[in-house]
């Protein structure tokens, strides 16, 4: 069994340290925000440099997962793991995920995990033999599955309430979109957009992935560096964190930047320069939400419900809406308006 070295942090409920020495498992688990219901977010599994920087992405990401949450409308709190590890483990892997399986089990409900960047399906299966708090499990044995197209559906949900606030119509006809990165969740929006009557733009380092799009859709393809110029109407990043920055902003030629990837803005002040030329920017923790929706409904009395969870995602559109009004009446940044709603609902449970 692990040791485990529970640490006080400011602004955290919870956060414990687990070594395992037996299959050599270090990792730490973060419970930001209970209030709404058990922490939930999943387990990220990399090789980080030291433990001050696992334990600085920990708890930015569990606090994160709280405002998600939250503003989704989930009865759920923030929380988030992290196993410091070359991902490309193969031998003992089952082994290793029983013995982070105990470590969540010692958390007795407070955290929910789910697979997350190095983790797998089967991982959360292995997880699931030793204790029952995991979800965003294997379709075959009644899991949800891969969350992208829920995802994806989300973001297109979210862009329609974009469109709205910026064009006084939610019609893609005629609107183009610049997509940087077309993996699982762009390319199942690349689908959404085009039946949706929208004009492509993409980009993406891998050729497979281009070309699937291409042959499926028909987009039009731009190199990696060329995509931030595209003349669009609405820039979405679905890739990798930190693509809005400042070298970026000024070559955007975009009247919004809505996209499913996480920390899509290097810093939340430069949302302010974004802003400031005119362009509108859908916060990411609440736009891409559906997939956090579907490892939810998992957890449902009655199991995984497909029809329940596409409901439940198309109410993203109406999450950004009520973002994008409160900017504009307080005359506010959306990024601190929804963090600030997802607040007000956890300061409401707390007084219920
Ligand atoms: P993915 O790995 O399937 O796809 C990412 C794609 O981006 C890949 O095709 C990759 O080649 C491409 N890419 C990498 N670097 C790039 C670059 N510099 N420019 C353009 N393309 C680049 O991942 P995904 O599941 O589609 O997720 C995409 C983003 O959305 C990630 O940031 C992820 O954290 C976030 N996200 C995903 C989900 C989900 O349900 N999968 C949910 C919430 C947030």
């Amino acid at each position: 069994m692990a040791s485990i070295e529970q640490i006080s942090v400011d602004k955290h409920e919870c956060v414990s340290i687990f070594n395992d020495r037996s299959v050599g498992l270090t990792a730490i688990i973060a419970v930001h925000d209970t209030t709404l219901g058990p922490g939930l977010g999943g387990c990220r599994m990399k090789m980080y440099d030291s433990l001050d920087e696992a334990m600085y992405d920990v708890l930015r990401l569990s606090q994160g997962m709280t405002y998600k949450n939250a503003l989704a409308g989930l009865p759920l709190g923030g929380g988030k793991s992290v196993i410091i590890k070359d991902n490309a483990l193969e031998e003992g892997r089952d082994d290793f995920f029983l013995a982070f399986g105990r470590c969540v089990a010692a958390m007795n409900g407070k955290y929910i995990t789910a697979e997350d960047i190095g983790t797998r399906v089967s991982d959360m299966e292995t997880v699931l033999q030793v204790c029952d708090f995991v979800t965003g499990r294997d379709p075959a044995k009644g899991g949800a599955g891969d969350p992208s197209p829920w995802t994806a559906q989300g973001v297109f949900e979210g862009m329609r309430a974009c469109l709205e606030a910026t064009f006084d119509s939610a019609s893609f006809a005629e609107k183009r979109v610049a997509i940087q990165g077309v993996g699982s969740v762009g390319h199942h929006l690349a689908r959404h957009l085009v039946e949706a009557g929208a004009r492509i733009t993409i980009t993406d380092p891998d050729e497979e992935r281009l070309r699937a799009v291409v042959d499926e859709l028909g987009a039009e393809v731009v190199s990696l560096d060329e995509i931030y110029s595209v003349d669009c109407d609405i820039f979405a990043p679905c890739a990798i964190g930190a693509t809005i920055n400042g070298k970026t902003i000024p070559q955007l030629s975009c009247s919004i930047v809505a996209g499913a990837a996480n920390n899509q803005l290097i810093t939340d002040d430069i949302e302010a320069e974004l802003a400031s030329r005119g362009i509108l920017y859908a916060p990411d923790f609440a736009i891409n939400a559906g997939g956090v929706i579907m490892c939810a409904d998992e957890l449902e009395p009655d199991g995984f419900k497909a029809e329940r969870v596409k409901e439940r995602v198309s109410h993203v559109y109406d999450t950004i809406v009520a973002v994008l009004k409160r900017a504009k009446s307080e005359n506010a940044l959306a990024g601190q308006v929804a963090i600030q709603l997802a607040k007000d609902r956890i300061q409401a449970a707390r007084k219920e």
